[in-house]
């Protein structure tokens, strides 16, 4: 049973997220979607928000499901007995940032990070982008999921 932990902020989903996850699919028999939570991390989109807009893009793929966890992910990891991190790389500042944190994953837990490169339709799409587009009242609706894009016009 090969079970992946694909952690982030998602703050929101976008299709950046949506392509690495989609392209895992095959990859892995459970993916559990995470939502880490920081308490001294300032979100724009709340906990049942994000876990919302996630359950909503994925709601009929049977391997998918979406948690929060605090704390260390190699130790929310080991508590649900997954084997592996999966992330998504962009640009070599995600190389530079993940390489580091993968391989201290790695010594402290066993656990691999696999990697899957961005597409290249997606590869520019980042949340922080498309939170600075939102809070400029400006159309994200291209760069994230159809019910994400929905909730932002009803806003
Ligand atoms: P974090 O705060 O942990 O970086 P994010 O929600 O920003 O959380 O990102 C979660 C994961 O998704 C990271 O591995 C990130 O590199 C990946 N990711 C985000 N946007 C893209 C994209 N456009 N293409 C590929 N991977 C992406």
């Amino acid at each position: 049973m090969r079970k992946a932990v694909f952690p982030g902020s998602f703050d929101p989903i976008t299709l950046g997220h949506v392509d690495i996850i989609s392209r895992s699919l095959p990859l892995f028999d459970e993916i559990i979607i995470a939502i880490g939570i920081n308490a001294k991390k300032k979100y724009m989109f709340s906990i049942e928000e994000r876990k919302r807009f996630i359950q909503n893009a994925f709601f009929a793929e049977q391997k998918i499901t979406v948690e929060t966890y605090t704390g260390l992910t190699v130790d929310y990891c080991k508590s649900i007995n997954a084997d592996f991190i999966l992330r998504g790389l962009r640009n070599p500042a995600d190389f530079d940032f993940e390489k580091a944190i993968a391989q201290t994953n790695r010594k402290l837990s066993g656990i691999e990070t696999v990697f899957l490169l961005t597409s290249a339709e997606t590869s520019y799409i980042s949340s922080s982008i498309v939170r600075d587009i939102v809070k400029n009242n400006g159309d994200a609706s291209s760069l994230v999921p159809k019910t994400v894009a929905e909730y932002f016009n009803k806003e």
